[in-house]
């Protein structure tokens, strides 16, 4: 597909997923990071890790992949009194969403990855959000992310087109959809050097990744390799 994207990365397992399936479609990929107080710099330091090993270990998808940019968001923190910027206990608020939540967090995001991307001629954002599973999030609801689409197009007056390829699925498939891409080495890099624990945990080492275990990020990806090995190749998966 002859178009140029611009994929949210966290250094995640989703993003990291997300990035690898942009690399697969698009002839030109540039990444964006925000930095906004996260309580662990660690997040960041992943972020540059995963990029130096895709671009070591896919040389095909290293001659695609363009500047990664880092917007400094720590106005965020003004906004926001979240556990995710603040030192309290991560625990699930009355209204059933994790205290980690920072309202409205993605539709920002989106406004300056848009920014981003007009300035660089990209036409695609692609975002890891997902529907699917546990987190209650607003602003990753597809018709959420419809709308924006449709407004940042408008706000922009250039066609802006917003991807979300784990949407629908699960975290095992996301585990499938890594290995459909890019095979059992993406697979490892994606263990080995993405970051999801809240609590910035990188010295417990597991089979599926460095974290501590139990927090709710921990657990989603644990669970979700669990099932992943008890079906590592299902055919009902669509790679597209
Ligand atoms: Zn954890």
């Amino acid at each position: 597909m002859n178009a140029r994207a611009l994929v949210l990365f966290s250094g995640g397992q989703d993003s990291t997923t997300c990035l690898a399936w942009a690399l697969q479609r698009y002839d030109h990929v540039e990444t964006i990071g925000f930095d906004y107080g996260q309580r662990h710099a660690v997040e960041m330091q992943c972020r540059d890790t995963v990029l130096a090993g895709l671009r070591e270990q896919f040389p095909a998808w290293a001659a695609k992949l363009g500047p990664d940019h880092r917007l400094d968001l720590a106005l965020l923190g003004q906004i926001s009194d979240t556990a995710l910027t603040q030192d309290q206990a991560i625990e699930l608020q009355r209204s059933g969403l994790p205290n980690t939540f920072v309202p409205g967090r993605n539709l920002l995001f989106f406004g300056f990855a848009a920014a981003v991307a007009y300035r660089r001629g990209l036409e695609v954002l692609v975002g890891g959000m997902c529907e699917t599973d546990y987190s209650g999030y607003p602003d990753c609801r597809d018709n959420t992310l419809k709308a924006l689409q449709v407004a940042l197009s408008l706000g922009l007056a250039a066609p802006m087109v917003v991807q979300t390829p784990l949407m629908w699925i699960d975290k095992a498939a996301t585990w499938r959809l890594a290995r459909a891409l890019g095979g059992q080495a993406l697979v490892d890099l994606i263990r080995e050097h993405t970051h999801t624990c809240y609590l910035g945990e990188r010295s417990q080492r597991h089979d599926w990744g460095r974290g501590c275990g139990s927090c709710p990020a921990c657990t989603l990806r644990r669970l979700g390799y669990a099932a992943y090995l008890a079906n590592p190749a299902d055919p009902a998966d669509a790679v597209g």
